[in-house]
């Protein structure tokens, strides 16, 4: 690498959500910015004034912020290379333009819509690859005048050679491509708005972007891009091309294969940090099969080669099994605050009222099994009174009698208080393993189904210290009645 500072940028087209491929490009140039010391840029490549929205563009520029990814140079941040919206750089591509055409390295093309599609037609049905065949591109004056006079307003179409195009990717290694085998192709369409490899080569080059990494599904555009480059007399940046996430059947990951936004998993309860995490290190390791890895770890150990060398199968089982990892290690008190908006969607609305320290208690005995945050509502039912249903699976296991028996010398040992000292569950279980002679599984799958409603859940103790003594009561109560009714 070159001695100076690297630039690097995130070009996304605001045209939906962003998708996990693309946070990882985003993520892949951010790291190599900070793991050199060097600046990330964020470009927004709004040309296609149909498809981009600015309201994608703010959730684009919301899930970034949500991940921590953050640039430099770009968007509310400004810059010293900016306007940072091509929408906004069009004169830039203009001057460009013309220096092409007067290079004769561009000409126009006044060719319709309708022509172009019937040319393609004629090229599929004779078997040869679809391009365009360069009617325009030895028009004579008077001729462009005439096509000019019927009111066609002309594109602007790069004239290929016959040269070859090579560049050494810093992830692939040596490419090469036939410029023989490339039609003539479009860099200004005929309403004037820039396609997107030529906007991309002014705003790179303008921008002092030394690095592009993006997915190698830019490949291609990369060979048409260096003959601009060329023909401008631009120094290229040099070019890594990563693997792009597949879905479990290798194919590019798209919504078929389920959620692929970031704002789905967001929305889904999968932390920003662990999505971050299983994005840096999908399809590797950190050596040693170890998986979790702090940002800042992230950053130091940040190599192109190991991010991005062989596609790697998206996996949302082990999404959700890193997340419950980090739900299970990180701090109380902040995984309680992001808690909150999902305990309120699970219909907890007065969830602010509630006593803070027994609710980090609650999160704290449910939290080992959450993989997502989502899954809070459900794991925290069994807290609430009115929520506490017996499952069909709790009502089987309390059908047999022995289970009967323990359940009822649960109820005694509850009539004895207080049960407020720490030592109530351990005093509780004696007296009803004294009463009954059941020992082991036969004693606590009870006691759970009837305390808890379900055959699983947190550690028992933790359960009982929750709960209060009335509340235990008054489940052990209602089971009781409801379960005669069944042995009756
Ligand atoms: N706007 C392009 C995209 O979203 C950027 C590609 C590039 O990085 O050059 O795919």
């Amino acid at each position: 690498m070159t001695a100076e500072k690297p630039r690097v940028r995130f070009a996304p087209s605001p045209t939906g959500d962003l998708h996990v491929g693309n946070a990882r490009t985003a993520l892949f140039n951010y790291l190599f910015a900070r793991h050199h010391g060097g600046e990330f840029i964020l470009r927004v490549e709004d040309t296609d004034s149909v498809r981009t929205s600015t309201d994608s563009e703010r959730r684009i520029l919301e899930d970034l912020a949500w991940l921590a990814i953050d640039w430099d140079e770009g968007p509310g941040r400004g810059g010293a290379k900016g306007p940072y919206h091509q929408r906004e750089r069009l004169d830039l591509y203009s001057h460009y333009l013309k220096i092409l055409i007067q290079a004769g390295c561009v000409y126009p093309c006044y060719c319709t819509e309708k022509e172009l599609e019937a040319e393609r037609a004629e090229l599929i049905f004779r078997k040869m690859m679809p391009r365009y065949m360069g009617k325009c591109r030895n028009l004579n004056d008077s001729e462009r005048k005439n096509l000019a006079d019927q009111g066609r307003e002309p594109a602007y179409r790069f004239r290929i050679g016959t040269e070859s195009i090579a560049f050494t990717d810093l992830i692939r290694g040596a490419m090469k491509f036939d410029a023989g085998a490339i039609g003539d192709f479009i860099i200004v369409r005929s309403n004037g708005i820039p396609a997107y490899n030529f906007a991309v080569v002014v705003d790179d080059y303008l921008m002092s972007i030394s690095h592009v990494i993006r997915g190698e599904d830019h490949l291609s555009n990369t060979a048409l891009q260096l003959l601009i480059y060329r023909a401008l007399g631009f120094k290229p940046p040099v070019f890594a091309h990563h693997a792009l996430i597949l879905g479990k059947d290798r194919s590019k990951l798209s919504k078929r294969h389920g959620s692929v936004t970031v704002r789905e998993f967001r929305e889904r309860g999968i932390l920003p940090e662990v999505l971050l995490n299983y994005l840096a290190l999908l399809g590797s390791s950190l050596g040693g099969g170890r998986e979790v890895c702090a940002l800042e770890e992230m950053i130091t150990s940040f190599s192109l080669d190991r991010a991005g060398k062989s596609g790697a199968i998206f996996d949302e089982d082990k999404l959700k099994w890193l997340n419950g990892i980090y739900i299970r290690q990180g701090d109380l008190h902040s995984l309680t605050e992001r808690l909150l908006p999902f305990i309120r969607a699970a219909g907890y609305h007065k969830v602010d009222t509630l006593d803070r320290v027994w609710l980090e208690r609650v999160i704290d005995a449910v939290r080992g099994d959450l993989s997502t945050l989502s899954d809070i509502g459900d794991q925290m039912d069994i807290f609430f009174d009115d929520r506490y249903v017996l499952s069909g699976e709790a009502q089987r296991l309390l059908g047999k009698e022995q289970a009967l028996t323990v359940v009822r010398a649960l109820q005694e040992g509850l009539e004895h208080p207080p049960l407020s000292a720490d030592n109530s569950y351990r005093r509780i279980i004696e007296i009803v393993k004294r009463k009954t002679g059941v020992t082991g599984k036969n004693l606590f799958m009870p006691i759970r189904a009837v305390v808890t409603g379900r055959i699983r859940g947190p550690e028992l103790d933790k359960v009982f210290a929750i709960l209060s003594p009335a509340s235990l009561k008054h489940r052990v109560e209602t089971a009781i009645s409801g379960l005669s009714g069944i042995n009756r």
